[in-house]
């Protein structure tokens, strides 16, 4: 059977006394949920304390971006063997607003890929198409070419011990979510496709469906076949919101 994950995405969000409240909440509503995996993906300065508060939990913890780099003049960035530091889990590969605003291509995202799996962190690789490239019909050749760079750099097998989130841009912080159908179609492609390079990784394989998931609508995302669970991004800063989203997919 498939693990089941809800990662948080926290953005550029909190300050050490809101991720105190939030994390204490959460550490206590989420005690009891046995049947999936949690995990919350925090700014840099924050993974210090995250290593302090939930080691002794059920929840883990990760960045949200990492260097392609292992070390060097590379003013600003941040290592894999920097986030092992801190006792990284995760880490998020090619998030949309990576891609679009810091100018990630296909290849730096497969190489950041591969720069967290040599470091022994589980990459959450991003994938998805903008709203243009969906009514252009675009949507799986876009899907398909994002995973392509990264498969042909690291390899099928790597998949073994990696994530992939699907995140249509266009459902993103915009409140807009794609249906659990239209969803559990572009979640199947992405299957199938990695089921013909190695079909018991595709089995294996936990994708996440990310873009506006809420409480209100987890539960029949959630309930969709190829649909492993949840990588969350403005809800995940309410603990309340983001503890039903960690319930609707423990259920
Ligand atoms: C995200 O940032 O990965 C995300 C899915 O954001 P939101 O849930 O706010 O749409």
């Amino acid at each position: 059977m498939r693990k089941k994950l809800v990662v948080g995405n926290w953005k550029m969000h909190g300050n050490l006394n809101e991720n105190k409240q939030l994390i204490d909440a959460l550490v206590t509503d989420l005690t009891e949920l046995k049947d999936a995996q949690f995990a919350v993906c925090v700014p840099f300065p924050y993974l210090y304390s995250m290593q302090g508060s939930l080691r002794e939990t059920n929840i883990s913890w990760g960045a949200q971006n990492l260097s392609q780099f292992d070390k060097g003049a590379y003013t600003g960035e941040v290592s894999a063997n920097m986030l092992n530091d801190f006792g990284c889990k995760y880490v998020i590969i090619g998030h949309s607003e990576r891609r679009s605003i810091f100018g990630e291509t296909n290849q730096i995202v497969a190489e950041k890929y591969v720069a967290a799996q040599n470091a022994g962190l589980i990459p959450i690789l991003c994938v998805g198409e903008t709203l243009e490239q969906r009514e252009a019909g675009l949507a799986e050749k876009i899907i398909d070419e994002q995973l392509s760079v990264v498969i042909e750099l690291a390899g099928i097998d790597t998949f073994d011990k990696s994530v992939v989130a699907y995140e249509p841009v266009w459902a993103i912080g915009t409140g807009k979510t794609a249906s659990p159908q239209q969803a559990q179609e572009v979640h199947a492609f992405i299957r199938k496709g990695m089921a013909e390079k190695n079909h018991k990784i595709a089995g294996e394989l936990v994708i996440l469906y990310g873009g506006s998931v809420k409480a209100s609508n987890a539960s029949e995302l959630f309930a969709m076949t190829d649909i492993d669970g949840g990588l969350i991004g403005g809800a995940s800063l309410v603990a309340s919101e983001f503890a039903s989203i960690c319930r609707a997919l423990n259920n």
